[in-house]
């Protein structure tokens, strides 16, 4: 599916009264730029800017930004895909308005909308699996619901347990730093690359569990309020850095049914990302007046928007795509385009939604912002519903633990450090062997010391279920049996990144 772009144009602020307008929304998914005979861009979505139709001006609301735009997303993430949107544009063109928004209930931005709805939705999907017959989903659609009531005609002991998790992260670029907004220390972090399609990961980034909307809009407050804003000639509380705010879902599902005295229990887990990335303002550092450090910066800034105009031109550019040939695409030139590798060309359903202001003395910035939003409507990614399989992926982390251990073994001869048992806690020789030659070694064990959070949200997911199972052992034998090969998934996970990080520190 290619990138949707969303065009909004904000209206007038009090200090532009008596501009003149230099952007008309022709209809409901094209705009022009430059009065009648001026470049008109066609977009999947246009919206505001229009001074003469009282209707498109109603439909500026957040809300409608959210129905219209935003909230398919949110359906996909609880359907098991990623998403990410991207707010890009000048300073003073509406970015934070658009995805944070005011405080009140109308001005709110899509963020916390897509927030209440997902939990609304998630907590439905919990309430209605809570001991009834049920098949789970969280985003029943009115005719999937009449099909739940046929299923469970035919299936009277089918029975299904929903549970779900949503924990928040948020990060801020700030020129080629990586930095924490949900943590008062404030260290820089470095990204840790996966090869193969995996997505890039920042290293030690808080993962905050959140039990509500108010709960996660209470971090995310605190956490704006760490990071850094600076006046500049254009605004006066311009952002000059980019955020990213992620929602990471994990939805299990397990349903058991009896047939014919029989236990069977099925556990699916889905495990979906919701990136909303408020980037800094797009305008070149010329015209903010700025000087001294407001001007290194913008040039820093500007690295990162640079970076990502050259991969969305590289992704985008049909000219540059030759069929047959893997295009080039220079995802390691910033940060900023590290961590959004799966948001473009990946794994992830992207929106752009490119803010400008109406005003002719915005113009330039204005057709700048147009023709780099219509590059991006080019880009094509491959967004898939992020499901474990269980045994398929568990094979496949056994045997890339087997790769890691081998090569770990390899590096620790060249550097020669075959006598470094001791320093390195469990990962002995003899285990690093057994692992090589694929044996089973107690995985639970190589418990890398940093990153424990996977399996330790799989036991707060599975706590309940666990301990009902210990009570009444005879009954769910099955259901323990798979629950227990999920928490494997996960120990083999944190396995191989453990011996990753070895590799990469022996190697170094
Ligand atoms: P940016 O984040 O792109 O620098 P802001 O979101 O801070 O810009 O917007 C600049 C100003 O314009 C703010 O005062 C904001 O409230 C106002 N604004 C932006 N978009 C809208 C809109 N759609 N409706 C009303 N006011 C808006
Ligand atoms: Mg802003």
């Amino acid at each position: 599916s290619s990138v949707q772009v969303a065009i909004r144009v904000r209206p007038f602020l009090s200090a532009e009264a008596g501009n003149a307008r230099c952007v008309e929304i022709v209809h409901h998914n094209g705009i022009r730029i430059g009065g009648e005979q001026g470049a008109q861009f066609t977009f999947d979505f246009c919206i505001g800017g229009n001074s003469t139709a009282k209707a498109n001006n109603n439909s500026n609301t957040q809300h409608y930004v959210y129905q219209t735009c935003v909230e398919p997303m949110t359906m996909s993430c609880l359907a098991g895909y990623n998403a990410t949107i991207f707010a890009y544009g000048q300073t003073g063109s509406g970015k934070t308005h658009t995805v944070l928004g005011g405080s009140t209930h109308d001005t709110e931005g899509i963020l916390p909308r897509a927030l209440r709805d997902l939990f609304a939705r998630l907590e439905q999907a919990r309430d209605k699996s809570n001991g009834t017959h049920n098949n789970c989903s969280s985003n029943d659609s009115a005719d999937n619901e009449e099909k739940g009531e046929e299923k469970m005609e035919t299936n009277e002991n089918a029975n299904s347990n929903f549970q779900f998790e949503v924990r928040l992260q948020f990060l801020e670029l700030y020129g080629e730093e990586v930095r924490d907004l949900l943590s008062s220390s404030m260290t820089k972090l470095s990204i840790r690359d996966y090869g193969n399609g995996g997505e890039p990961e920042v290293v030690g980034a808080s993962e905050v569990v959140v039990s509500s909307p108010e709960e996660a809009l209470l971090l995310l407050e605190r956490g704006s309020f760490r990071r850094v804003t600076g006046a500049t000639a254009m605004n006066s509380a311009s952002s000059r850095s980019h955020a990213i705010i992620s929602m990471l879902i994990e939805q299990q599902c397990s349903t058991s049914s009896n047939n014919e005295n029989e236990e069977e229990e099925e556990v699916e887990i889905k495990r979906s990302k919701f990136h909303f990335v408020d980037l800094a303002g797009s305008e070149r550092q010329k015209r903010t007046g700025a000087t001294g450090d407001r001007l290194k910066e913008g040039i820093d800034i500007n690295k990162g928007l640079l970076a990502l105009g050259n991969v969305i031109s590289a992704l985008g550019d049909p000219k540059k795509s030759q069929p047959g040939k893997k295009t080039f695409v220079p995802y390691r030139d910033s940060k900023l385009t590290r961590l959004l590798k799966g948001s473009l060309g990946g794994n992830h359903k992207t929106l752009m939604i490119a803010c400008i202001s109406p005003s002719a003395s915005n113009m330039d910035e204005s057709l700048c912002c147009l023709r780099y939003a219509n590059r991006a409507k080019n880009i094509q990614n491959n967004a898939v519903i992020n499901v474990d399989a269980g045994s398929r992926k568990l094979a496949e982390l056994r045997a890339q633990v087997q790769l890691l251990a081998k090569e770990c073994l390899r590096v620790r001869k060249i550097a020669g450090e075959e006598e470094v048992d001791e320093k390195d806690g469990v990962l002995t020789l003899h285990v690093l062997t057994s692992l090589a030659k694929g044996e089973d070694v107690d995985v639970q064990k190589l418990q890398p010391t940093t990153t424990t959070t996977a399996t330790k949200n799989l036991s707060s997911i599975t706590g309940t279920s666990t301990s009902s199972s210990a009570s009444s052992p005879r009954v769910n034998d099955n259901r323990t049996m798979s629950l227990e090969h999920n928490a494997e998934f996960f120990r083999m996970r944190d396995a191989s990144r453990h011996l990753e990080d070895k590799v990469q520190s022996l190697a170094q």
